[in-house]
């Protein structure tokens, strides 16, 4: 944790993006107010890590990047160097656990292969920290209950890398479709993937890794928006799913197509891909309907209110995700996507597969 004067030493690199900032500005005066930043450490410093957080760190105004876990000496050395992090605040994955005695690191973000998540969301805990943790929360519910309960048993608070909440494009789907603005939503059709076409041997396709493929990686975006669009809980789902490359996705699920059930009848279907570039959400109402398109990514999403734009400003989702975590951590309160979040939706995937088996309804 920084005080303000330390702060200002490091303002340069800190200073915050005046479009994240403006949204966030009553929570980032609180914490602001205690005169403290938090400081993250970033677990696992592969694509997202590097692409993503570390530069959003740079437009954050209630937290900053600390310390590093790496399990690749040149990475760290490389990290240092670019971030300004003292070698104090480095660690691999063997000695993690002396990070229970360092002050500066308030907040472990988890950004490593989903087999990884439980366990280094319940050693970070267990130090004494508060956690982030990327999507999917884990392999699967039963995993998250368990991570779910460490967090608490250690009185720390846990959050899930789900940026989208923190999105005004997405903000403004959850008000018109949960507040029935244009009545009552009736249909949802969404999807969400990419073509994969990198190495065949990545833990993306290793199911003991990976917990699975298209699904879990890009289709929980898909059951995410039909949860957030409609605020309710789905009762049940039934999926099938088609292989184009059986031999590229040995262990892991291709292309996913699923319709679930929700207590207030909406008819909602859904699909994943790692071979389609999708990233939809279309809604209709009783009086009208809203879309978003592109929907999942952070790249910029694009709304549109009966065929008109929504002219919406697009913004660092994650700047804004982290920032609203670190003023959680400083107020100690619950984030608005917390454990009890990844975990919703991975009851869905767990139904998921198992429809996929059994080739019935399941109850989620
Ligand atoms: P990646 O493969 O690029 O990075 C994973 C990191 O884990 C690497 O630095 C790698 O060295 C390290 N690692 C440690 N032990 C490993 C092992 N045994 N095998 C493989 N790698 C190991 O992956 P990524 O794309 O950065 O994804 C990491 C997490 O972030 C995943 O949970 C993914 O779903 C999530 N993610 C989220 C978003 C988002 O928009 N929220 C985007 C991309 C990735």
């Amino acid at each position: 944790m920084k005080t303000s004067t330390q702060i200002s030493r490091r303002s340069f690199i800190q200073k915050g993006s005046i479009a994240t900032g403006a949204l966030l500005l009553g929570n980032a005066i609180s914490a602001l107010a205690k005169g403290k930043k938090m400081g993250v450490a970033l677990v696992g410093l592969g694509y997202y890590s590097s692409g993503q957080l570390a530069p959003a760190l740079l437009h954050t105004n209630n937290c900053y990047l600390a310390g590093l876990v790496t399990g690749t000496p040149q990475k760290a050395v490389d990290w240092a160097k670019k971030y300004n992090i003292p070698q104090k605040n480095i660690y691999n994955y063997q000695n993690f656990d002396e990070i229970a005695n360092n002050p500066d690191i308030d907040i472990v973000y988890i950004v490593l292969p989903v087999s990884m998540h439980k366990e280094f969301t319940i050693r970070a805990a267990k130090a004494g920290k508060h956690v982030l943790c990327e999507k999917p929360m884990a392999l699967n519910a039963a995993e998250c209950r368990d991570m779910i309960a460490a967090c608490r048993k250690a009185n720390r608070l846990l959050s899930i890398g789900y940026r989208l909440h923190f999105e005004p494009h997405t903000q403004e789907v959850m008000r018109l479709g949960q507040k029935k603005v244009m009545g009552k939503v009736t249909t949802i059709e969404t999807g969400n993937g990419f073509t994969y076409g990198g190495d065949p041997n990545a833990w993306r396709l290793k199911k003991a890794m990976a917990g699975g493929g298209g699904l879990m990686d890009m289709g929980i975006y898909a059951i995410q928006g039909s949860r957030y669009t409609l605020g309710e809980e789905p009762v049940a789902v039934k999926a099938t799913q088609e292989k184009t490359r059986p031999d590229f996705f040995k262990e892991v699920d291709e292309t996913v197509f699923w319709e679930l059930k929700f207590p207030g009848g909406a008819k909602v279907t859904g699909k994943s891909s790692y071979n389609n570039n999708w990233g939809y959400l279309h809604v209709t109402t009783e009086n009208g309907n809203f879309e978003l398109d592109p929907a999942f990514g952070y790249g910029g999403l694009d709304g549109k209110i009966n065929g008109n734009p929504m002219k919406i400003p697009n913004i660092i989702q994650q700047a804004a995700q982290m920032d609203d975590f670190a003023t959680c951590v400083a107020l100690n309160k619950q984030s608005r996507v917390p454990g009890e979040e990844g975990l919703k939706d991975m009851r869905v995937v767990d139904a998921i597969y198992r429809s996929l088996d059994s080739g019935k309804w399941e109850n989620i």
